[in-house]
């Protein structure tokens, strides 16, 4: 196995044969092994990261830094895949902050590129080959002339043309799950939140500048579910901020969209900052959550999410009022390795769910400089590895459903999709 790096303009090499690779695990520098790696997958893509030094081990185990300008490499993950370690990077001094995406440790092994990752989810709603359709465009002009006048068609067909959102393009080929973006404020500041960051981060997605009326989003919400293949719309998505903040709109939106499709499932993706608010769009029909959280230790969660007025004890009612009201509770763990893996931190994660009454965990990546996010956060002891922590969290949690992606609801519905059949998929199964 050899170490992978970069020099200027971007030209790969391989670092010295006498070098090992090495990964970190949060601020601690690990050494990279053949069973930490799987083959690069398909959809990956290879970065340098600029200003970052690029280290490795050398004979006697020794961590040093690769000379002769060497920069950092990383692999940028498929979704379906949890990143199990960070590059052995570290900034140069005055380097800016790298954009938001989950770098993960990579290596050479036997003539291939190898990631340090796990296939988590292969649900095939969301193949990346699915995406950036052909017909994009035309389904996108489909959409205006059906619903002239809609901003928040405005708004997506941005970020499914621009941005490449994947639950955008969703929305316009009526197929799976649609978006509803509804709310351009937020009560929390995360470090890594994607619509919105200070200059000169820029954000993957931007964020929607204006409120939408309960009206628009029905109305979106009927022209997606008319699709043959569509299932869900959910509330809270990556171009917004805060869903919950904007209850009495949404439980109007809830309650028109549930009147006319009783069968879909009216799902929200929160930060679970407002536990009476859900319980009023529970009242209106909805009947799925997705809350996010990046950790159950409250100093942990206050440093990344910068929260307003709320704290873990309305995160975990969140799921509470879902659970009692018979409805679809997600975790969607914001994962980063050295933290999400840490004994303590699985513990406490572990608790929430059994709490929250939670039915899938989604390991997510979180998109963000690593070497910034380790040196503004609080610091952690060694972890066991994410390979090892999501083992676990599956004897911890039995009958818990691990993967990526929200499921239809209730999973007992009569649903088969082509793709599903061939991938040997059915709903509600993990991977
Ligand atoms: S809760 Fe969501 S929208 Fe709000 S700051 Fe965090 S990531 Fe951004």
């Amino acid at each position: 196995m050899r170490a992978v790096i970069a020099r200027s303009g971007g030209i790969l090499e391989l670092a010295p044969s006498a070098l090992r690779p090495l990964a970190r695990s949060g601020a601690h520098l690990v050494p990279l092994g053949e069973g930490d790696l799987i083959p690069l997958p398909d959809e990956a893509s290879v970065a340098h990261l600029p200003g970052r030094r690029a280290f490795a081990a050398d004979a006697e185990g020794q961590p040093v830094n690769i000379d002769g300008g060497a920069m950092a490499v990383a692999a940028i993950l498929p979704v379906g895949h949890l990143r199990c370690l960070l590059p052995a990077s570290e900034p140069e001094p005055g380097a800016p902050r790298l954009p938001l995406y989950g770098y993960t440790a990579v290596a050479e092994h036997r003539g291939r590129l190898m990631a340090a990752a796990v296939a988590t989810d292969a649900f095939a709603w969301w193949r990346p080959a699915e995406y950036r359709r052909a017909d994009l465009p035309a389904a996108v002009a489909a959409t205006r002339a059906a619903l002239p006048g809609n901003r928040v068609v405005e708004q997506l067909a941005a970020c499914a043309l621009e941005h490449n959102c994947y639950t955008a393009q969703n929305t316009f080929h009526r197929r799976y799950e649609g978006a509803l973006p509804a709310s351009p404020a937020c009560n929390a500041d995360c470090l890594g939140c994607i619509s919105m960051q200070p200059d000169p981060v820029p954000t993957p997605q931007p964020r929607m500048k204006y409120a939408p009326t309960a009206e628009e989003l029905a109305e979106l919400a009927g022209y997606h579910l008319a699709g043959g293949d569509a299932r869900i719309v959910s509330f809270g998505q990556g171009c917004e901020g805060e869903p919950l903040t904007r209850d009495a709109t949404l439980a109007e939106a809830v309650a028109r969209i549930r009147a006319r499709h009783p069968d879909a499932t009216i799902h929200v993706n929160t930060n679970g900052s407002r536990p009476e608010a859900l319980r009023r769009l529970i009242d209106a029909g909805c009947n799925s959550v997705r809350v996010s959280a990046i950790s159950f230790t409250d100093p942990v969660f206050r440093a990344y999410y910068r929260p307003v007025d709320y704290g873990l004890e309305e995160v975990i009612a969140c799921g509470e009022v879902m659970a009692e009201a018979g409805g679809q509770v997600c975790l969607n763990l914001l994962t980063f390795p050295g933290l999400t893996d840490v004994p303590e931190e699985l513990e406490r994660t572990a608790a929430a769910g059994r709490a929250m009454g939670v039915r899938q965990v989604q390991w997510r990546s979180l998109n963000v400089d690593h070497d910034w996010l380790v040196r503004v956060m609080p610091e952690q002891p060694p972890a066991i590895g994410m390979t090892r922590a999501l083992h676990w969290m599956r004897r911890e949690l039995p009958g818990v459903e691990h993967g990526n992606f929200t499921r239809p609801w209730p999973p007992a519905s009569p649903i088969q999709f082509a793709g599903d059949a061939a991938a040997g998929i059915t709903m509600g199964a993990d991977a």
